[in-house]
This record gives C-alpha cells, structure tokens and sequence, in this order.
C-alpha cells in the first residue's frame, strides 16, 4: 500500500478548524487506503518558545485530537515526533545539502519571522522546513496531506529528495502532496484574508476544536462579513462569506452552489446560526471523546509508545542507508 505522511504543531493544546478541515478530516478519510504515519510535532512547535509543561500537555491533548476525530491507532502509526530521534539526525544531513538563498526563500519563515523580529526569530524557526523535509523523506512517503499553506514546503522536500538521489543514488521516494480542494484554506472569521492559524494575534477568528459550543457560537455570529447584505461566493468581493461558505461546504461534504442556492433569500443571521449548528455539532462529539482518552493518560501513552516502536523501525532503516551512501564511517 502506497505511504502516506502527516503532522502538526502541539502548540495550544487545542487544533484549529483550518488544522480539522485542511489536514486532520483528509486524513481520517484517508487512512483506510494508505499505509498512515501521523504524528505530533513537538520539535517544530520548540521553533517558537513553549512553556515546557504546557507543551507536553499538549503534545498528549493533540494526539489524544487525532483519536476522538476518528485515526484508528491500531490502523494507523499515531505517534510523537521527538520519540523518533531520526527525524533531528536526518534533518541534520539535508541541512548541509540545503542552500542558504533557498532555504531565505521560505515565504513562511519571511510572515512568522516578520511577527517577531528577525533578531527574535531562532535559527530552528528558519530551518523548520527542512526538519519537515527529514520527516517526510524518512518514511519513503508516496502523498502528504497537508493544507494549502504547506506547498511551497512540500516543493523543497521533493527538491531536497532529488537532489540526494542524483549525488548519492536513488534512496528516497520524492513525495506528492495531497492538498484537498474544499477546505484547503481556511481563512480567520476576523481577518478573512488571513489564513487561520494558532498563531494569529487575537482568538476571535480562531475556532478551536477544544472551545466549548457557546465559545465557537459567539466567534461564528460575530464573524466578519460585508455590507452588501447579499450572500454570493466571491472570495475577492467578500471574503468573509465566501470563508462562512466554505467552512460550511467541507463540515457537509454540500457544494457552495447548493449552499448558496439555500441561503440566499435569507440574511448573513440565518446562514451563520445553520453553520453554527454544524459545527459545534461535529466539534463538540470530538471534543468529548478527546476529554475521555485524557482521562487515561497511561493507556494514550501506551498506544503512543507502540507506534513509536514501529515508526523507528521504518526511520532507522532509511537512515542507515542515508548514513552509508553519504560515507559516514558505520559503528563498529
Ligand atoms: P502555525 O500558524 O503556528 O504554523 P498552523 O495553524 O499552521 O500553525 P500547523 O501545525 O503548522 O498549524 O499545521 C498543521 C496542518 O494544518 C498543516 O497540514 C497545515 O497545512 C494545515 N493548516 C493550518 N492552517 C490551515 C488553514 N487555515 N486552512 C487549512 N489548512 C490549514
Ligand atoms: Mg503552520
């Protein structure tokens, strides 16, 4: 079965609906086709400062996430990125077949540095991308399904993997990515033409799977729209509602049209409360069951460290090849 390879940052403690809708809901459809790793990235979330307890709670919460929306642990490999030491070891080797200007052209680093301050901004933030590069390289991923954001980083992984083959011999599958079409951005309901991150400066236009329904209800009534009082899809026009549409149309599996075809004599109210409905539905049944398994944190961590035995296996065995075609001098 063809490989395939995905992750996110623990950071917060609670994904986002971009995280649900771009990424996590892909995968879970995905899961039954493909052989899956998942994991949690905890080694890119330390890029930006963490508070050490807060991220090992949320390393547990985010995985404890995968599980309540539906990756099946027995069928899928769920597991934490730091317990694979092969992903820094890799990493390490496609630093020094990483260009400075390409890796400087990374426009992710450019917006998150541009927060921050370059001075501010750490070394591990600039490298981030090729620590994703090693991740996906070790697992001879055939598709990453990632959202939208990610292409450019999926662009340099495969340009990393090409370039070892051709210096070293063929050694690593040269990845796809699997961007979804409907939900493959999601944009915050404050700042429609931002994309929804957990980073974002304020929490209004964040909705996270962890809130509780009155929480997300008050973010999604006061979601910003426009003034035309019309609802169209019109992602230039109006950004707001073409995102509302949107969110609505992959929660759904419906089409904007259709959706468009059923709101349209009413006001921005009545299709905000439907959506509303829809979604603290569907986030709600995951947030219970997320509460549930952290309720067990030994029985999480159990399934965890069998996952991790297996993903070490599969990154150990490329990683010796990768150690032995580049003339690292193997351990007596
Ligand atoms: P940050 O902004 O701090 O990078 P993030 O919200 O982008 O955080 P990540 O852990 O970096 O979260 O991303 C995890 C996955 O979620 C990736 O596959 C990414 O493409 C996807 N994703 C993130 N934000 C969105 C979004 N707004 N719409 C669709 N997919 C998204
Ligand atoms: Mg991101």
């Amino acid at each position: 079965r063809p490989v395939i390879l995905s992750g996110m940052q623990p950071s917060s403690g609670s994904l986002h609906l971009g995280n649900y809708l771009g990424a996590l809901g892909n995968w879970v459809r995905m899961q039954q086709d493909y052989d899956a790793y998942f994991f949690v990235v905890d080694l890119h979330a330390i890029t930006v400062p963490q508070d050490p307890d807060a991220l090992r709670a949320a390393t547990r919460a985010t995985a404890a996430q995968y599980i309540a929306a539906g990756i099946d642990p027995q069928q899928s490999t769920l597991f934490i990125q730091s317990h694979v030491p092969a992903h820094a070891e890799l990493a390490w080797v496609l630093n020094t077949l990483t260009g400075f200007g390409e890796a400087a052209r990374m426009t992710q680093f450019k917006d998150k540095s541009a927060k921050h301050g370059t001075d501010a901004a750490s070394v591990g933030l600039f490298t981030y991308p090729i620590l994703m590069s090693a991740d996906i390289l070790l697992y001879q991923a055939d598709a990453v399904p990632v959202g939208d954001d990610q292409r450019q980083h999926l662009e340099l992984t495969r340009d990393l993997a090409t370039r070892f083959n051709s210096r070293f011999g063929e050694t690593f599958v040269v990845p796809e990515a699997f961007i979804g079409k409907e939900g493959a951005r999601i944009y915050d309901l404050q700042h429609p033409t931002a994309k929804m991150s957990k980073s974002a400066e304020s929490d209004a236009g964040l909705i996270r799977v962890m809130d509780e329904a009155n929480v997300t209800k008050k973010k999604i009534m006061r979601a910003v729209t426009d003034a035309d009082g019309e609802i169209r899809f019109d992602r230039e026009a109006k950004p707001g509602i073409a995102n509302l549409l949107t969110i609505f149309a992959t929660m759904t599996g419906r089409t904007t049209d259709s959706l468009v075809e059923e709101f349209a004599g009413g006001g921005y109210g009545d299709l905000k409360k439907a959506l509303v409905e829809v979604v603290t539905e569907r986030l709600g049944a995951i947030r219970t069951r997320t509460l549930e398994l952290l309720d067990d944190p030994a029985e999480l961590d159990r399934t965890l460290g069998a996952a991790a035995d297996r993903a070490n296996e599969r990154a150990e065995a490329t990683l010796a090849t990768v150690y032995d075609r580049i003339g690292l001098l193997r351990r007596p």
